[in-house]
């Protein structure tokens, strides 16, 4: 067998199979572009879980005309330049791989206009084009991405997909759990023309209480302690449950590391043993914590679809979560709430 080098589209799609695998995935992607563009509003308009529409609309920066093309080429990005850059990246992007990926496996229009821009420009791309057709179009400053038909041209994929009923609520908890990420963003979600959920921009209590009572159940703020700890340049966070508040299932732990949702053994770990004492071994605990971490300290570069972190020094990390949660949950009084403040 002869070695060949892959076409750009096939590439692209070996590249979409590591971080696309439903809907849902999409969403996230392109939400995370919003929130890098400085979007302030992002309105999501799904049909039929995602399958045949998704399209996000925001009101970021925009790209300028001159780099529609290269949006869509893998390896573009405007985040970072050097390894320097990668090493301490606080964007949420920074591989240049999503919309290339995605218009590789689904038809993909993207309309953008900058704030300086008389007008907006608007392209499509199938991932395999290295020439783009870039014609005008009516656009408020931002970004629109609508992305149709996922999957329509890898079938082994879109037989993965599920009802639409299921795809649409991987999107809803996605959007959910983002929100939560970013109170100073505004939201509203669509499914199939009918609003779902509508979440306003701001910092206010009430509007946080929402978010929050949304993912995590209209009792958590209640039934929780709020956790307000610094030490060693590392800041954490948000809202614990009490012992009492627990689950039997992890559905309800949230952790967010510089505003990134993600999983990590090791901070699973550090919770678990700060509720060691106070709850039963099969119970598992209720939060929403977010951790803000020097990015220079934090390798989100460890997974294609960065759920995962690596933390440069993982024992300081893992005993200054213990030691705050610990002091929080040991020192509260049922109906309480706890700041620990150092
Ligand atoms: P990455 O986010 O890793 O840079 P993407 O493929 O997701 O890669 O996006 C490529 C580039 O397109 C980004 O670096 C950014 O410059 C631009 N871009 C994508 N989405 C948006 C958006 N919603 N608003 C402004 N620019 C965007
Ligand atoms: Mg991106």
């Amino acid at each position: 067998m002869r070695i060949r080098q892959l076409p750009p589209q096939l590439i692209n799609q070996i590249a979409a199979g590591e971080v696309i695998e439903r809907p849902a995935s999409v969403v996230k992607e392109l939400v995370e572009n919003a929130f890098d563009a400085g979007a302030r509003q992002i309105e999501l308009d799904i049909e039929q879980g995602g399958a045949r529409l998704i399209r996000i609309r925001d009101d970021g920066c925009g790209i300028d005309r001159e780099d529609l093309g290269l949006a869509l080429s893998r390896h573009a990005t405007s985040k970072i330049a050097s390894l320097e850059d990668l090493e301490r990246v606080a964007s949420m992007g920074f591989r240049g791989e999503a919309l290339p990926s995605i218009s590789s496996v689904a038809r993909l229009t993207l309309t953008s206009r900058t704030g300086d821009a008389p007008c907006g420009w608007q392209v499509s791309a199938d991932g395999s084009e290295s020439d783009f057709d870039i014609q005008p179009a009516q656009h408020a400053q931002g970004t629109t991405v609508e992305v149709r038909d996922l999957f329509y041209n890898t079938p082994a994929r879109r037989k993965f997909l599920r009802a639409e009923k299921t795809e649409f609520g991987h999107v809803q908890t996605l959007v959910q759990r983002m929100a939560l990420a970013r109170f100073d963003v505004g939201f509203a979600l669509r499914h199939n023309q009918r609003e779902v959920l509508r979440l306003r921009a701001g910092g206010e209590d009430t509007d946080r209480a929402e978010r929050i009572g949304a993912l995590c159940g209209p009792d958590f703020l209640e039934q929780s302690l709020r956790v307000d700890f610094e030490s060693c340049g590392l800041r954490l966070h948000g809202w614990v449950g009490l012992p009492t508040f627990s689950r039997s299932q992890g559905d309800l732990q949230f952790f967010y590391v510089n505003r990134r949702l993600i999983r990590d053994k090791l901070v699973g770990h550090a919770i678990r043993q700060a509720y060691q004492d106070v709850m039963y071994h099969q119970r598992q605990p209720v939060y929403v914590l977010y951790l803000e971490i020097d990015p220079a300290l934090v390798d989100v570069n460890a997974h294609p679809a960065k759920l995962e972190v690596r933390f440069r020094e993982g024992r300081m990390v893992h005993d200054f979560l213990f030691s705050a949660l610990h002091r929080s949950i040991a020192g509260h009084k049922p109906g309480q709430t706890a700041v620990a403040m150092e």
